[in-house]
């Protein structure tokens, strides 16, 4: 993408109204414009890193075996009479009525619809174990939404619902998800902890919330640092092996790690001293499994090998792609401003020409991006007429995570500079060494 041809709607001034890092820099990249209060449009930049979230969260979902769909924002009423949440979800809950009177709804979770195809079409336990997911917008009138798109009205959410005849293959269903969702958030260079979590309006005895560690966090949680030094780097994990999936879900279980509203203060004390943690954490997921809550009520059966029906276990399993955006940043930024993670960087390199118009400059540019793009990477060419301070002051702010700097002077001695946003450092090199640096 040359930035010339681009929108990115940069700002100079510091957005008043924001008050977390991660909606000032978004606001001043150019990621996001609020529409009104909770509800914001996804500018290009804001939007090709949704995407990369989406893409990640899709890959690992079907890598568990888990089985992609779409269902619609709206939904009628009459399904969750029948669960009986349309008055117990309150005033989160958006509610509309059509031009026939009809009472409908902006899905803020999607358990009844669901359960709703499935018992239309699943009636043996021979079709289980199934679980499907959809990523689709979600509305939830929040008394206060604030700090960007970490807490809107309307926001972008994995939700999944496994199926299950028994107890024990709903909880492997679990084990899958909690295993899936940490590789998620470690491809996107996030450490998300998961926490044993109260299950709220969901219902279930089993949930664990996934947590990343910052400041302007909403929750208050409390921790073994022992966690905070599990990785799965890259283990291949057979998701059809309950043993494996137990394994991984024992290894970060066993270290404490609650959310304030399970918390133990006798465990937490049994904690040596230096481990003790307590801090304010972001939530970036929740998996719950929840027995037969809705398949009871909705009559979701199916018929078992004894040819008795019995209504299925369930789990449901969320997401927060795009309270995910404003997490990583959250968690990766620095003054001058974004530093994205290889993994959900919008663009992989910045190519930053200091003279624009000089031949010599544009055609070293021009070789630079070709070579990229023929490596399968996508980079971003600020061939604007500006001063190279501004440039750079754009390279910092949207944080491409490298970018190459090219000019007259250099090319002279035959060289280009690579920087590392992470670093701040730089090195010259010849443009075809500092392309094989990327690739
Ligand atoms: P919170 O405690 O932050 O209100 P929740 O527990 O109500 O979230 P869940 O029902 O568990 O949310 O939904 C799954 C995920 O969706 C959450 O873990 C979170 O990442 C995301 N999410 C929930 N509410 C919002 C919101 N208002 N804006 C953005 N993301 C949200
Ligand atoms: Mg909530
Ligand atoms: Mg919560
Ligand atoms: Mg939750």
């Amino acid at each position: 993408m040359r930035l010339s041809r681009y929108f990115l709607p940069v700002l100079k001034e510091t957005p008043a109204e924001a008050q977390i890092a991660s909606h000032r820099l978004m606001l001043r990249a150019g990621m996001i414009k609020q529409a009104t209060a909770g509800i914001y449009s996804w500018l290009p930049l804001g939007f090709k890193v949704l995407r990369k979230l989406e893409n990640i969260v899709h890959e690992e979902q079907v890598r568990a075996g888990h089985i992609p769909m779409l269902m619609p924002t709206l939904q009628s009423a009459d399904l969750w009479r029948e669960s009986g949440r349309y008055d117990d979800y309150g005033a989160e809950m958006l509610r509309v009525t059509d031009r026939h009177g009809r009472d409908m709804l902006y899905g803020p979770t999607n358990e009844e619809l669901i359960t709703d195809i499935f018992r239309a079409h699943v009636g043996s336990y021979k079709d289980l174990p199934l679980t499907l997911y959809h990523i689709q917008w979600k509305f939830r009138d929040e008394v206060r939404p604030r700090f960007g798109v970490m807490r809107g009205r309307e926001f972008f959410m994995k939700d999944g619902y496994n199926f299950d005849l028994t107890k024990e293959d709903a909880l492997h269903a679990y084990n899958r998800h909690m295993v899936s969702y940490l590789r998620t958030y470690e491809r996107m260079g996030l450490q998300a902890i998961p926490m044993r979590a109260d299950s709220g309006p969901i219902g279930g005895d089993d949930t664990h919330e996934f947590l990343v560690l910052a400041d302007t966090g909403e929750s208050e949680v409390f921790y073994d640092s022992a966690i905070t030094d599990l990785t799965l780097g890259d283990r291949v994990v057979d998701y059809n092996s309950r043993e494996e999936c137990e394994a991984i879900v024992r290894e970060w279980t066993t270290p404490y790690a609650r959310t304030d509203e399970t918390h133990d203060e006798a465990k937490f004390n049994a904690i040596p001293e230096v481990r003790r943690k307590s801090s304010r954490g972001i939530e970036v997921g929740q998996i719950f499994y929840f027995g037969t809550k809705y398949s009871e009520p909705m009559r979701a059966t199916v018929q078992g090998p004894d040819g008795k029906s019995v209504p299925v276990h369930m789990g449901s399993h969320g997401i927060g792609v795009s309270r995910l955006v404003g997490a990583i940043i959250e968690a990766s930024h620095d003054d001058k401003g974004i530093i994205w993670p290889e993994g959900v960087t919008p663009y992989h390199a910045g190519i930053v020409n200091l003279k624009q118009g000089d031949p010599e400059a544009d055609a070293a540019c021009e070789a630079i991006y070709a070579s990229l793009m023929a490596l399968g990477l996508e980079p971003l060419y600020d061939d604007r007429d500006e001063r190279a301070g501004g440039k750079f002051a754009t390279m910092d702010l949207i944080g491409l995570p490298w970018w190459i700097t090219v000019g007259p002077r250099g090319l002279k001695n035959g060289v280009v500079e690579l920087t590392s946003r992470r670093t701040g450092e730089s090195e010259e090199l010849p443009p075809e060494q500092a392309v094989e640096k990327l690739a």
